[in-house]
């Protein structure tokens, strides 16, 4: 099993832990010295994220400034965030599915539609949800990608963490778990360790790029699924 404890990922913001508003309405990029705004970020029980970023390390969704990891969540729940409501505003497990499934949807879905039978096949692309508790009080978040046609489930991609574990990445095709590992800027974090931004995004390349390749060789057959 392909384990992808190498990856580094440039989110600075996850370095501030505890969120707490530095310097005022400073923005809070690292060696950013601008005034900001507040991430509009609420979730369902009503709590406000309290990160203040500026124009420039802001990242709008539907018109609205967000701290990059809440972005990504709004963006990856789509109508679902009516529905069930935002996720608790410090869930990292949420932010990081959506992060991660964002970064890997455009390869996910080209390596879908290379696979499906002519005619009749469908691509339907999840946003992003909890999934129903099994035995235990945490939840898991998962994007799901499904192959399907008249005939049910043809293939079926997901990216996955676990509240239990919110630094572990998984990726699964059909039933199977193809994949896991710890992003290595969590890591980082924990370390207290930080790389050059060019470094970062490099690293990062290549993590995202590590998942998507797992991905496309299970779907395509060109790997046989891991026995774990
Ligand atoms: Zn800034
Ligand atoms: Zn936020």
């Amino acid at each position: 099993m392909p384990v992808w404890n190498s990856w580094v990922w440039a989110m600075t913001e996850w370095l501030h832990e505890g969120w707490n508003v530095i310097g005022g309405e400073r923005c809070q990029a690292e060696a950013c010295d601008a005034t900001g705004v507040r991430c509009d970020y609420v979730d369902k029980r009503t709590r406000a994220c309290r990160t203040t970023w500026c124009s420039q390390h802001w990242v709008a969704v539907a018109g609205k400034p967000y701290c990059r990891r809440h972005a990504s969540v709004v963006a990856a729940m789509g109508a679902d965030a009516g529905a069930v409501g935002l996720p608790d505003v410090d869930n990292r497990a949420a932010a990081l599915v959506a992060s991660v499934a964002a970064e890997v949807d455009a390869r996910v879905r080209a390596v879908l539609h290379e696979v499906a039978p002519a005619g009749g096949a469908v691509l339907v692309a999840d946003p992003v949800r909890p999934l129903p508790p099994r035995d235990r009080a945490t939840r898991r978040w998962q994007r799901a990608w499904k192959l399907v046609d008249h005939s049910g489930m043809l293939k079926r991609v997901a990216i996955e963490v676990d509240e239990d574990d919110d630094a572990v990445v998984m990726a699964h095709v059909d039933t199977e778990l193809i994949g896991q590992g710890v992003p290595p800027w969590i890591e980082r974090r924990r370390r207290g360790v930080s790389v050059p931004e060019q470094v970062d995004a490099e690293q990062r390349r290549s993590f995202y790029d590590a998942i998507a390749r797992s991905i496309e060789l299970v779907v395509t057959d060109r790997e046989a699924v891991p026995l774990l």
